[in-house]
């Protein structure tokens, strides 16, 4: 593994030691070892190639919605899309944004503009790379219907991919460590603004009915199962039929309200986190049969059990 780079040899913008758990929604884990919040592409492919150069890995944050992070940290580069990459904007009916534009925000913007298509982003506190990343959805809205292309940016370069090109299936894409999505382009279909904010409103609440709010968490702890033994249960359904609902260790315990949410009641810790996972994980193994498999992703060295099977 290299050593860290002497400060003198940073490039600008670049910190040491700087805290991530409150750049999640669940606030856990410990400091990136190195840290930059690049604002343009230009300084994403510099920083991108300056860590080939020096041998780090790269991660990159977008809300951090769907992120465990190592409570000892995390080695290496850790980026989060800033500025220019996080902008939206509009050529008729296509919108334009940055990797790191907040996806409630590129939602509503676009029904503002009577743009349909992106309704279902309403309700996930992600970036759009993240969502690329994550194939995120919600109401049966796809990315993919809409999306026209990703930039995604490495340290080998720029390369403009189609939706085909991004292996999207069930919550993932093909896109590997140390690809970041830059920017991406939607084409949305015309539509009276009213209806289409009649219809986030609509999301809005139909959310706020299924959902408990204002706790940390990083929303579907689990996939829903592929498996004949679940019989069409949802994840949540079988941790509650586990008797998993409300269990808690130490700070951390899935929720009273949503059995596959996970939530930190307070200081939880990563451990813990990972600890009320492999308790409900092995109930519904042990009563129902069914292994479920982890929808969130980790940055740094989480300690996810090797039998977990993380796709
Ligand atoms: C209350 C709540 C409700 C939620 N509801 C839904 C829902 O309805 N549907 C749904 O699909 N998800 C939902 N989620 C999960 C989450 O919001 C999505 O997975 C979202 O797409 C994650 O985006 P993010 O920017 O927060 O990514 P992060 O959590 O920051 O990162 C997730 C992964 O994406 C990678 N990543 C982030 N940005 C980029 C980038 N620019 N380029 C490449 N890789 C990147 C990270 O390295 C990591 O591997 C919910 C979460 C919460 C907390």
């Amino acid at each position: 593994m290299p050593g860290s780079p002497p400060s003198s040899e940073l490039p600008a913008g670049v910190q040491r030691d700087y805290p991530l758990a409150r750049l999640t929604t669940i606030r856990t884990g410990g400091a990136a070892e190195l840290f930059a919040r690049p604002g343009t592409i230009e300084e994403l492919e510099r920083l991108l190639a300056w860590a080939q150069r020096r041998g780090l890995e790269v991660g990159v944050i977008g809300s951090g919605s769907n992120l465990l992070i190592a409570d000892a940290g995390v080695r290496g580069l850790v980026l989060k899309l800033d500025q220019e990459l996080s902008r939206i904007a509009f050529d008729g009916t296509r919108l334009h944004c940055g990797g790191g534009a907040r996806l409630p925000a590129v939602s509503a913007q676009a029904a503002r503009q009577g743009l349909s298509g992106l309704e279902f982003g309403v309700n996930i506190p992600g970036t759009v790379g993240g969502a690329v990343r994550m194939n995120a959805n919600a109401y049966g809205g796809e990315l993919a219907r809409t999306l026209r292309w990703a930039d995604v940016v490495s340290a080998a370069g720029r390369a403009r991919r189609a939706p085909e090109e991004l292996g999207f299936g069930y919550r993932r894409s093909s896109l590997r460590p140390g690809e970041v999505v830059a920017g991406v382009s939607f084409a949305l279909t015309p539509l009276a603004p009213d209806a289409v904010r009649a219809t986030l409103a609509d999301m809005r609440r139909r959310r706020r009915e299924a959902q408990p709010s204002g706790i940390k968490t990083f929303g579907s702890t689990f996939k829903n199962p592929d498996d004949p033994r679940a019989h069409g249960r949802s994840a949540g359904q079988l941790l509650d039929a586990a008797g998993a609902r409300g269990l808690r260790l130490g700070a951390a315990g899935f929720s009273d309200e949503h059995a596959n949410f996970v939530v930190n009641h307070g200081a939880a810790t990563t451990a813990e986190v990972i600890a009320v996972m492999a308790e409900g994980r092995r109930r519904v193994r042990e009563r129902l049969g069914v292994e479920l498999e982890p929808e969130v992703q980790s940055l740094g060295p989480v300690a996810f059990p090797a039998d977990w099977g993380r796709g």
